[in-house]
């Protein structure tokens, strides 16, 4: 039997699967993969070892042209956007399956590319993946439009139109589930797309373009820039031809979208960015020990590169040394590892860099006077990959800047509370508002707080729920518009109301 049929299990296996891995590193455009028109490449760099993958196909505005007047020969030509949603659907949901049938080789491109466990790659980004996928596929034929109550001289149509051609700019973090979240929709609604993974984390996207039209869209409807924010992305924000930009990523680069969308053609422009989440726990909370274990798996999952993680914990001031004791003893138990390992409970972080800006933050928690009761130090050097241990702060002050700018790694930021409105008052206190978690067993005082906490997702004692049949999304400068669910098609779509006059 060929070895390609067994699921790895072990580091050793998982390394000779990734030895026969072939990589597509050129851009996708108009059904076939080629070279960036100015022939440059950049390296894929694998943040396990320091090993380079990859030299990938580096986009810049000359390819954004080729694959925006792809984009919208496509379009124009209806070869997918006049389909019938019957149609549609079959083909996304095979395009599900196909995601399904390469979770292993798609989840071991995640693992390889930005770092995270193996385990979390199958188990979470391919598994939401294909649900994503697929439900929204199931969902084309079942959203109807609308007759508007007219009197009986006229009749009004409310009618969705896809938007063109949609661009979308992806992060690092959980790099297939972001795009999937974008093209699932995007597509389902008829549109042209041209995705532009991260500079980080290139290598599913550009895999799985050939999946898309294995599936059955249409060559020229899906189409894959890699390449850097600047060259690549910044083009595509500006282009007059492209009807909407999807964004997830920073803040920073978010608002630098909005700005792009108003100097060229008002595109349509939805910013999916960053957060500071609070994580509440009363004294009350039903199941101390629990809420302490949660605590550590919401900021560390993911090496703490989440844009939900529970970076800050809010802890009632008569509990907190005890809480934080137990805190600190579930950490000590996700100490990264190699993240082939099946068992490994965090890997490596995205690179070099990003691992600097994280030391960084960790050594200006200690200058601002936070104290450092766990971590804080890089290891697994020997590796040559990017390696921090989980960190924990306690005694932060809710204005030092470990308590109020994203850090995206394992750092933990305790703050003491006294009451429940100064806990609110510390959990509002921030420019994000993408999630927040509060830990109590009085019911009034959970629906209390989570209607007054400014936060797109509220989890009353757990943490990270969620599904497709909900959306997910920030208030304030953790973005606009809505990822997941129905309401994720508004941002694919316009809306048309057609007059039609009648002779009663
Ligand atoms: P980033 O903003 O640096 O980059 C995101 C994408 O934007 C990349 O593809 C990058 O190449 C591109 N980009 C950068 N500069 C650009 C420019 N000038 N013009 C056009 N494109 C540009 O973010 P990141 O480091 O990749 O990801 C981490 C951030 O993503 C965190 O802030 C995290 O909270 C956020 N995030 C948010 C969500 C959410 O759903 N709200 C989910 C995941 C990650």
């Amino acid at each position: 039997m060929s070895t390609a049929n067994i699921r790895p299990t072990s580091r050793e296996q998982w390394l000779a699967r990734a030895a026969q891995l072939s990589i597509r590193s050129q851009a996708f455009i108009d059904g076939s993969y080629v070279d960036a028109a100015s022939g440059q490449t950049f390296d894929c760099i694998s943040p396990i070892d320091g090993r380079v993958i990859a030299a990938i196909a580096q986009c810049e505005a000359e390819d954004v042209e080729r694959a925006v007047s792809a984009s919208r020969c496509a379009f124009e030509d209806g070869r997918w956007s006049a389909t019938a949603p019957v149609h549609r659907k079959k083909v996304l949901l095979r395009f599900a399956q196909l995601l399904d049938s390469h979770r292993e080789e798609l989840a071991l491109l995640e693992t390889l590319d930005m770092g995270k466990p193996i385990s979390d790659a199958l188990s979470v980004d391919l598994a939401a993946s294909v649900r994503c996928m697929s439900w929204t596929g199931e969902a084309i034929d079942k959203v109807y439009d609308e007759v508007a109550p007219t009197g009986r001289d006229e009749l009004g149509l409310v009618t969705r139109e896809p938007l063109g051609i949609v661009a979308a700019i992806v992060p690092w973090n959980f790099p297939l589930l972001m795009a999937i979240w974008k093209i699932a929709p995007a597509l389902a609604m008829g549109n042209s797309v041209i995705l532009k993974p991260s500079e980080k984390s290139p290598l599913s996207a550009l895999r799985i373009a050939e999946l898309a039209i294995e599936a059955g869209i249409p060559p020229g409807v899906f189409n894959v820039l890699p390449g850097f924010g600047k060259g690549a992305g910044e083009p595509l924000a500006l282009h007059m031809d492209v009807d909407g930009i999807v964004f997830t990523g920073s803040t920073a680069v978010g608002k630098h979208l909005l700005q792009c969308a108003g100097r060229s053609n008002m595109k349509r422009a939805f910013m999916e960015c960053g957060g500071k989440s609070p994580n509440i726990i009363f004294a009350d909370a039903p199941d101390l020990a629990e809420a302490a274990r949660a605590a550590a798996g919401a900021i560390f999952y993911n090496q703490g590169e989440v844009c939900t993680a529970a970076s800050r914990l809010l802890v009632d001031r008569a509990i907190k040394d005890e809480f934080i004791a137990e805190v600190i003893a579930a950490s000590r138990k996700l100490q990264p590892r190699h993240p082939l390992d099946a068992d490994a409970p965090m890997g490596a972080m995205v690179d070099e860099g990003h691992l600097q800006r994280v030391l960084g933050y960790i050594e200006q928690g200690q200058n601002e006077g936070a104290s450092l009761a766990l971590g804080g130090k890089r290891v697994m050097t020997e590796t040559g990959g990017c390696y921090i241990e989980p960190t924990i702060f306690d005694g932060v002050g809710h204005d030092m800047t470990i308590a109020r700018e994203e850090i995206f790694g394992p750092v933990l930021s305790t703050i003491a509370f006294t009451d429940e409105a100064e806990a609110l008052r510390i959990a509002n206190d921030s420019p994000f508002g993408l999630a927040a978690a509060v830990w109590t067993r009085d019911i009034n005082r959970a629906h209390r707080v989570a209607r007054k906490l400014r936060a797109g997702s509220v989890w009353v004692n757990y943490w990270d729920g969620g599904d497709m049949t909900a959306p997910f999304g920030g208030f304030k400068q953790s973005g606009n518009g809505r990822d997941k669910s129905l309401h994720a098609f508004d941002k694919y779509t316009e809306l048309k109301a057609t007059w039609i006059k009648l002779t009663p």
